[in-house]
């Protein structure tokens, strides 16, 4: 077998949310290999960890247990091979393009003629000849995103790591961004070989990597190791494409990532999780589909949104009964099409008797019925022991945003206590 360039081994992570709380666990006993010459695609929910394990691989992040090794080296401190593109871009906004480009080559103590080089080519390769002495606030979103891969680039990384490098990007800057990477990762002449991309977009997974990890959550894990044979250059209107697309589609939709339940998981299985979706968001998705009844991916692109996050928003409408999921289409309920044809009073009298029959609300309401109120630490320990498997925060802001909504419950910022309102 091939040595990795990284490796991870038996790696967990360890989060404490607030100063004195309690350590989270936010990755879980992670072992990987990435060899020369792979590209990896990391997929997973929002907040499975995918920033947190490709810090870790760049060094920028020690792990609580276990060792990450670069070339069969432990890892201390930054990682010099790996090279690291981020979400927002990350530039220095008082130099130039080139400016950003050279800045990361200072520490190799490079004779002034080898930096200009490397620069040259680096922003060659990204199309950004001739913007050298521009500054990144007169540059479009794409053109940014080249500078940071151009930065990148310039240090002739091993491991080039992209942090979902084109989701600030509209679709179709994203789009060409990506074919231009496409085509270096399959060019012969591209030294660089090796890459770890995070993305939440399938079909960008699917496009440049030859190996697709998903992680699923609560801790981060790794649910899957898929390879993808499919050569270069891919196309994604091919039917070979389309199935792997739809392989991968299905298994994140569906429940085959099993929730880690700790304890009895019969006992409280009955209470289905709140997904984190605003009321707005849930309508806002309503009207989509109203509109277009459409597919999974395209609505996600219609509502600016990440794939993850119209995820959540599918699932909540699903949970109150307005949409239903056949494959990975979305389509909307009776109840659906009659909130969308109704006025606000009645949309919210809909929506009101919707939430009102979710399990956490029933107990919620039997629980208040006897203590009358819960302050902010009771209602999460209520959360985790209802909704185990769940991050309690998160199920606690969504009861209580839905939940007013509906006119059921009443959190009273100043004291942190929720009581019940509704009858
Ligand atoms: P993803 O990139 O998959 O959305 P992240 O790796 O950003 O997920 O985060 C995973 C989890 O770790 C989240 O629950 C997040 O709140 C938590 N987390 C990330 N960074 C920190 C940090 N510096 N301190 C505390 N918690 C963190
Ligand atoms: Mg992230």
């Amino acid at each position: 077998m091939e040595e990795p360039v990284i490796k991870l081994e038996n790696v967990s992570l360890e989060f404490a949310a607030e100063r004195h709380a309690p350590p989270a666990l936010i990755l879980s006993d992670i072992s990987l290999r990435i060899a020369p010459n792979d590209i990896v695609a990391l997929l997973g929910p929002s907040g499975c960890g995918k920033s947190t394990l490709i810090r870790l691989m760049a060094g920028l992040l020690r792990p609580t247990r276990g060792k990450v090794f670069f070339n069969g080296r432990e890892v201390e401190g930054i990682c010099p091979g790996v090279a690291m593109v981020f979400q927002n871009f990350a530039l220095f906004p008082w130099l130039t393009v080139e400016g950003n480009v050279c800045a990361p080559l200072e520490q190799y103590r490079l004779a002034a003629g080898e930096v200009a080089g490397r620069a040259r080519r680096a922003l060659e390769m990204v199309g950004l000849t001739g913007y050298e002495n521009v500054y990144p606030r007169e540059l479009s979103g794409g053109m940014k995103q080249r500078v940071g891969i151009a930065r990148a680039l310039a240090v002739n990384p091993e491991v080039l790591c992209m942090d979902e490098p084109f989701s600030a990007l509209d679709v179709l800057t994203a789009e060409s961004l990506r074919n231009e990477l496409g085509r270096l990762c399959a060019d012969p002449a591209n030294p660089l070989r090796t890459m770890v991309s995070v993305t939440h977009n399938i079909e960008e997974a699917v496009y440049l990597a030859k190996r697709i990890i998903v992680l699923a959550a609560h801790p981060g894990r790794i649910a899957l190791d898929i390879p993808n044979p499919l050569p270069y250059p891919r196309d994604p209107g091919a039917p070979e494409f389309q199935k792997i697309v739809e392989e991968i589609h299905e298994i994140l939709t569906s429940h085959e990532l099993p929730e880690a339940v700790p304890g009895d998981p019969s006992a409280t299985r009955q209470i289905e999780p709140l997904p984190r979706a605003t009321i707005g968001e849930i309508l806002g998705l309503i009207s989509i589909c109203d509109e277009k009844p459409g597919d999974l991916f395209d609505l996600g692109d219609d509502m600016g949104k990440q794939f993850d996050e119209m995820l959540e928003a599918v699932k909540a409408a699903e949970l109150l009964g307005l949409v239903h999921t056949p494959h990975d289409h979305v389509a909307l309920t009776p109840l659906g099409l009659r909130i969308q044809s109704s006025l606000v009073a009645e949309r919210k009298a809909i929506l009101r008797a919707q939430i009102d029959r979710l399990g956490v609300f029933t107990k919620l309401r039997e629980e208040l019925a006897r203590t009358k109120t819960l302050d902010a630490d009771a209602l999460r320990d209520r959360m985790s022991e209802w909704v185990p498997g769940h991050k309690p925060l998160d199920t606690a802001h969504t009861l209580i945003s839905w939940g007013r909504y509906a006119g059921l419950v009443e959190w009273d910022s100043k004291k942190q206590i929720i009581r019940w309102c509704g009858v």
